[in-house]
């Protein structure tokens, strides 16, 4: 069967699409004929082969990418303990965990010692089949394209934890989400709207900041591509700041997301797209009782949490872009790019 299919670190046309063996499902596991998978910046980390703290990378070369996806069941174990069976379309969770630890018994899988990432440590969905405990597979709620929901596992769930489980988001506060028009970012805006919060997007790009303060979840637009841009944010708000900034930017956003915080605001984080090492004193958070919050990606409580409210709710992916199988690495240019505003696809069919 086909795959993306890594065979060493480097740019876009490493991927490939080859042939690689069919998984052979153990009798308590669903096999899942894959339809779609979404990108992360996490796809191109992962070609890149980036090292450092707290990253994983592939265990083994060669590797099959993709992180997220949707597809159809096609066959259930006879020992699987799941009521999903063939036709019944299914979200894969990218968290893999032991399942028995203190936190995966709480669902908070993701703080799992034995936790795995698919497409990153461990072979990914970006595949015709793949097999997968059932602990893994969600129902894919009613209204949503399998397309759609190839793009929400790691990146809605990613949100949900920022904001509502580890962020506390409550209505009425002010969210300034920075890097606005990332998957994830285009997510929370949408959650952070739902929750009654007022969203304020930051973006570099005059075209992106056009589009976003279209969108009828989006209350202010800031250019941050200007130096010190916090400043407009404080005199925008009155000099109150805002009450949480949700930044998976790093370095480069992080001395004017802190600025841009209210008096004991909340700067939560999930991602360094564009660095981990920011330059800040630490007196402009303590001073001012300001937060700093980690929020790497979430648990499957939280993907719970966040289907269940698509499901009742017009809360959708941005799919800015689908590519075919072959195309995988023009997908990741265009992340790499910036070119996008949410998500792009990969079609696996
Ligand atoms: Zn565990």
């Amino acid at each position: 069967m086909r795959a993306v299919v890594l065979d060493r670190y480097g740019g876009p046309e490493v991927l490939a699409v080859r042939d690689v063996a069919e998984p052979e499902p153990g009798p308590h596991q669903v096999v899942v004929r894959m339809a779609a998978s979404g990108l992360n910046r996490l796809d191109v980390f992962v070609r890149q082969g980036l090292t450092g703290p707290g990253v994983r990378q592939p265990r083994a070369l060669p590797h099959v990418m993709g992180a997220e996806g949707a597809g159809t069941v096609v066959a259930v174990g006879p020992a699987a303990r799941t009521d999903l069976s063939p036709g019944d379309e299914v979200m894969v969770f990218s968290g893999l965990s032991c399942g028995s630890c203190r936190f995966c018994r709480r669902g908070e899988t993701s703080r799992c010692p034995r936790y795995a990432i698919l497409g990153e440590d461990v072979w990914g969905v970006q595949r015709e089949l793949v097999a997968l405990d059932p602990t893994s597979l969600l129902r894919v709620p009613a209204g949503l394209t399998l397309t759609e929901a190839a793009a929400v596992p790691t990146t809605f769930t990613t949100a949900w934890t920022m904001l509502m489980t580890t962020g506390r988001l409550r209505m009425g506060e002010r969210l300034l989400v920075v890097g606005a028009s990332g998957g994830v970012s285009t997510a929370a805006m949408q959650l952070a709207a739902w929750a009654g919060a007022e969203v304020w997007a930051a973006t570099r790009s005059p075209d992106k900041a056009r589009y976003l303060g279209g969108l009828p979840y989006v209350h202010e637009v800031v250019d941050s591509s200007v130096p010190g841009w916090s400043a407009e944010v404080r005199e925008r708000t009155g000099g109150e700041g805002v009450d949480m900034v949700a930044d998976a930017v790093g370095a480069p956003t992080w001395p004017d997301a802190i600025r841009s915080l209210a008096t004991g605001g909340r700067l939560v984080i999930c991602g360094a797209t564009g660095g981990d090492r920011p330059d800040l004193s630490i007196r402009e958070l303590y001073q001012a009782h300001r937060q700093i919050l980690g929020a790497p990606f979430g648990g499957w409580n939280d993907f719970v949490d966040v289907v269940g409210l698509m499901g009742r709710t017009s809360i959708r992916p941005l799919v800015h872009a689908t590519v075919p199988m072959e195309r995988t690495g023009d997908g990741h240019l265009i992340i790499e790019r910036d070119e996008h505003i949410g998500k792009v696809v990969v079609d696996l069919t």
